[in-house]
């Protein structure tokens, strides 16, 4: 006999399923007059609200327990453990039945929102992937710029990690590189933003995006889903939540880049020149600094930006 299970319910007070249209407080039922198991109850603590049990005279107060229907239509409660004393084996057989409904849909509902999600994952990717590679650029840029000036760009990686923070010595002596006496107080003395761009290169993301996770999120298919096994659908689960999180990431290289890589920005970094490098070393990068500022430093950005006329 083929079952058609539309629904599978779990249901958590008296009053949802003894309000189902087919439902009777009290059934007699013998061998072979159960039909299925409409779903499952489990109710509160306080014994008051438990069911007292329709099959067979039961009446104990049941506090887990499923919701049967019988091979006429009418529906029942019963304690999780009373199928299995009144009606045996066969009892094994519906629980079975039940609880292979109950993986389907919840294999079906994982599915749906899968794609329902690749749908809003796809509309991210298309909007954050040339931004993406508008930002790589001017990022590689900005690295092609100042990559060469080795104090610099070490000083400037360490105000990164401590979030965009320029920290040096309070009093300046004439050679900075004087041991202190281990008593000098550090204070802030530049700030810079979108410092994150520093420490997490995100240069190639939106050709992982173009790459990987397009076509990834293109190849989702619901026939090869539905017919995919448990550990094949987690499999695709798991992956599903990587692609998402490379989606966040660009997005957040995105934000921080441009934040990074305004001009006003850039030119907070020059107390890194004054305060954390030798005077040689920093008259270099801060003219760098200055020329990037002005525009002198950065090439029109390529294919990405061209309007072609
Ligand atoms: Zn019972």
């Amino acid at each position: 006999m083929k079952h058609q299970f539309d629904e599978v319910l779990q249901f958590e007070s008296v009053a949802v399923f003894a309000a189902r249209p087919n439902y009777v407080a009290q059934l007699q039922l013998g061998a072979g007059e159960l039909d299925r198991i409409i779903g499952k109850y489990e109710l509160p603590g306080d014994k008051a609200l438990w069911a007292v049990c329709g099959l067979n005279h039961c009446n104990t107060q049941h506090r887990y327990g499923y919701v049967i229907c019988a091979k006429d239509g009418q529906e029942t409660n019963i304690g999780k453990d009373c199928g299995a004393r009144e009606f045996d084996v066969e009892f094994e057989e519906v629980v079975a039945r039940f609880q292979k409904a109950v993986d389907a849909h919840a294999k079906i509902r994982s599915i749906k929102s899968l794609l329902n999600e690749r749908g809003e994952m796809l509309a991210r990717l298309e909007k954050i992937s040339p931004q993406a590679q508008i930002q790589s650029e001017r990022m590689r840029q900005f690295c092609g710029a100042f990559q060469h000036q080795r104090s610099f760009w070490t000083q400037l990686h360490k105000c990164a990690k401590l979030g965009g923070v320029v920290r040096a010595a309070a009093r300046q002596d004439k050679d900075w590189s004087t041991p202190g006496s281990g008593r000098e107080q550090l204070v802030t003395v530049g700030r810079f933003a979108g410092s994150s761009v520093l420490l997490d290169d995100g240069t190639n993301l939106h050709q992982t995006l173009n790459k990987t996770v397009r076509p990834w999120l293109q190849a989702l298919d619901e026939t090869a889903l539905v017919s995919a096994d448990q550990a094949d659908l987690d499999g695709v689960l798991r992956e599903a939540g990587m692609m998402k999180r490379l989606i966040d990431k660009t997005e957040k290289f995105v934000t921080q880049a441009s934040i990074f890589l305004t001009k006003e920005n850039i030119a907070q970094l020059e107390p890194i020149c004054t305060h954390l490098m030798r005077k040689y070393d920093a008259a270099d990068a801060r003219a760098d600094l200055e020329k990037w500022v002005a525009g002198e430093l950065s090439r029109p950005l390529g294919k990405v930006q061209g309007k072609k006329k």
